[in-house]
């Protein structure tokens, strides 16, 4: 064909350039104190999606204190992964846990703030480097009943700057039916009030929307962390033994975590960010230029 250009050939091409670049997640959990955080962050980072490739050497997360970043990165098949997780302080811990959310919302507005420099400065880089949250995952108590006002009163404020996924931590301490019933409530407590992720927004083809739908409908996910390997018919898994028999955290029928891990880090990564970019950016840099005058 004489017409042929082959532009059909950028897309490899910017498969590639991406490939070679890698790829970049920042993640922040969220949650009163005990219910897990620490571990989960743990659980990520030793359950990855095919533990032979991985190249990363196995660290563990202080105990929080106040808010503290830690960066890994996991290696598949020759591309790079780097995971960035945002450890919060509990609350919950206090009686009074009034404007608990502050320094939280401050650490994203401050990672927006830090994007706007970069981008707005005369000697731009070619890559702006990006600690903004992409995502954080908000650590709900198993207590079988409904949110509680400060998790509602929390998510209200998240929501207009950040990802909101909402997991049902420690999911391991109530039956399968007290789950399902109190997922339920929870969609419930959630639908009219706050706006959690996944978003349906225009970029999205019908494929996509549909998947969004459907995950929607699963939402809380009932998550389970270890950061321990125990025994299961002779194979190491990461798990947690109970007087009952053992919680395999990666085995879809105990749990949730895989639902979480593979949205995060396989199937929505990339929507994770041009969300966080076209939306809650989009509106921090909004209301900055309008406060500016400009
Ligand atoms: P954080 O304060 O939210 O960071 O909570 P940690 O990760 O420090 O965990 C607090 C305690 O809960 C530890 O003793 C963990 O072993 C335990 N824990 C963590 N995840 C789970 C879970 O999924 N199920 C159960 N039953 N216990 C958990
Ligand atoms: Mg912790």
């Amino acid at each position: 064909l004489e017409s042929y250009v082959g532009f059909d050939t950028i897309q490899e091409q910017i498969r590639k350039k991406s490939l070679k670049r890698g790829f970049e997640l920042n993640i922040m959990v969220v949650g009163a104190s005990g219910l897990g955080k620490s571990t989960l962050v743990n659980t990520l980072f030793k359950a990855k999606l095919s533990r032979a490739s991985c190249i990363s050497q196995p660290f563990v997360i202080p105990k929080t204190v106040e808010i503290k970043t830690v960066s890994h990165v996991i290696e598949e098949k020759g591309v790079r992964l780097r995971l960035t997780i945002t450890d919060t302080p509990g609350f919950g811990d206090q009686v009074n846990n009034t404007n608990c959310w502050e320094p939280v919302i401050e650490y994203i507005h401050d990672q927006f703030d830090h994007y706007y420099r970069e981008e707005s400065s005369t000697y731009r880089k070619a890559r702006i480097p990006d600690t903004r949250v992409h995502c954080c995952l908000y650590f709900i108590e198993p207590t079988g009943h409904r949110l509680k006002s400060l998790d509602l009163e929390f998510m209200k404020r998240l929501d207009k700057c950040v990802n909101i996924i909402p997991v049902i931590a420690k999911s391991d301490t109530l039956t399968l039916e007290e789950r399902e019933a109190f997922k339920r409530r929870i969609r419930e407590d959630l639908s009219h009030n706050i706006n959690t992720y996944p978003i349906i927004h225009d970029e999205l083809d019908e494929d996509e929307v549909r998947t969004n739908t459907k995950i929607k409908e699963q939402l809380p996910f009932a998550v389970v962390g270890s950061d321990r390997n125990v025994s299961v018919g002779g194979k190491a898994v990461l798990g947690r033994k109970t007087r009952w028999g053992v919680i395999e955290v990666e085995n879809k029928n105990h749990c949730e975590f895989t639902l979480l891990r593979d949205m995060l880090i396989k199937t929505h990564m990339q929507d994770l960010k041009e969300v966080t970019d076209f939306l809650h950016y989009e509106s921090y840099r909004r209301e900055r230029c309008s406060s500016n005058g400009e």
